[in-house]
């Protein structure tokens, strides 16, 4: 019987994968999708993320462009800090990279690495119980075994559903995103850019080779039904995004996804462990996701020989740290939203941030990872 079988090679399920196959662990990875593959994102990887990529040796073949703190632009001002604090190499820095590179880098990566038995194009149907335990997964209709099985299937998991444990946030958020490459003679980005705007946040993201993604967030109700001209429109309000964009050539068709929030109902049964998105996705307004995705494979890879032996106390440790994770971006998220949609708080906040510089920077550390 295999160790562990992951369902989903996203930045959660390959991370994971790469870091079990590199502990001496039997895994089995599996994914529907075959890679390259892209995937609505804002493309933004946080300092804590960078670091989980560096420990596994990963960060070359990554690249991406560092991205040194994020700046809010917010009732016609805007308000910015780095990750924290550090002197060259030992800045904490971000990095902009597309998701069809991202994700492919990782999946080749856990494909090589020894005891790693990776599959694309290959679905997971369902699961397999004994006696209260889940003991493995059904595979394009045939039953693969393991001790520990996690779904990393993402935020709309089927496996989740599966089990009656999908729990979708109201009201309910949609993004989407496209692809920019600059004119040449543009000064380059190198902040996360958020604009707080009444009812919808835009989202810039700097990536290699001159290109820059744009994203929007919303309640579902501010696009009446048609997001991709919301985007179009709410890109056109924002002089400082439209300047951005001035001789940019769109290199991606615009992509989005709907619910953004989304997490599960109740704790999974034994045998069974939710990790990345599928245990929760939380709002792409603070950038967290990917990073929290990294780091809950990270501290599951560390915990995985107790979790193997069923250790009740090693599981309470994993869901601790990955909750406890979510629930930082949740509260910063909610912060920032309060402020979107309060132009009177927003403005105070603006105002006390651009009098106070070091105020911000706490916040945005603890979004980086710090
Ligand atoms: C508009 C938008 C903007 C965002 N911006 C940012 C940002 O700037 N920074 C950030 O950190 N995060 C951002 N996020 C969130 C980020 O995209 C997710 O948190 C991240 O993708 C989670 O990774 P994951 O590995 O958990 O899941 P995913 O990346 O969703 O991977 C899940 C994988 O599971 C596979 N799969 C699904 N079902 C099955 C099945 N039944 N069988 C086999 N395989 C299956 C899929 O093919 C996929 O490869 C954004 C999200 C959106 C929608």
């Amino acid at each position: 019987m295999t160790d562990v079988i992951i369902v989903g090679a996203g930045p959660a399920g390959a991370s994971l994968a790469i870091a079990l196959g590199r502990r001496g662990f039997e895994v089995e990875l599996y994914d529907q999708a075959t890679f390259p593959r892209d995937k609505p994102c804002g493309e933004g990887l946080l300092p804590a993320g960078v670091g989980v990529l560096r420990a596994l040796e990963l960060t070359d073949a990554v690249a991406g462009r560092p991205l040194t703190g994020v700046r809010y632009h917010l009732t016609g001002g805007s308000v910015r800090s780095g990750f924290g604090t550090g002197d060259g190499a030992l800045a904490p820095h971000g990095l902009g990279q597309k998701r069809i590179h991202l994700d492919a880098t990782l999946w080749a990566a856990a494909a090589r690495t020894r005891g790693v038995r990776a599959t694309s194009g290959a679905r997971a149907d369902g699961l397999l119980h004994e006696r209260g335990r889940v003991t493995g997964v059904v595979v394009d209709g045939q039953p693969c075994r393991a001790r520990l099985v996690v779904a990393a299937d993402g935020s709309s998991s089927k496996l989740r559903r599966k089990l009656g444990l999908e729990h979708v946030a109201r009201p309910r958020r949609v993004g989407i995103r496209a692809h920019f490459r600059r004119a040449r003679d543009m000064r380059p980005l190198s902040d996360i850019e958020i604009f707080l705007c009444r009812g919808y946040e835009l989202y810039v993201t700097p990536l290699p080779n001159d290109e820059i993604l744009v994203a929007a967030l919303a309640h579902e109700d501010a696009a009446r039904g048609d997001l991709r001209g919301g985007f179009e429109r709410w890109v056109a309000r924002e002089p400082l995004l439209r300047h951005w964009l001035e001789g940019a050539i769109q290199t991606s068709e615009l992509m989005g996804r709907a619910p953004l929030v989304s997490s599960s109902r109740g704790p999974e049964p034994p045998g069974l462990i939710l990790l990345g998105d599928a245990a929760a996705s939380v709002d792409p307004v603070t950038a967290g996701g990917l990073s929290l995705a990294l780091l809950g494979a990270d501290v599951l890879a560390q915990h995985a020989c107790a979790l193997l032996t069923g250790s009740v106390l090693a599981r309470r440790r994993f869901e601790r740290a990955r909750d406890q994770a979510v629930r930082v971006h949740r509260w910063l998220g909610a912060g920032v939203l309060a402020l979107a949609g309060r132009p009177r708080l927003a403005e105070l906040a603006r105002r006390g941030f651009s009098a106070y510089p070091g105020a911000m920077q706490p916040f945005v550390a603890l979004a980086g990872g710090a």
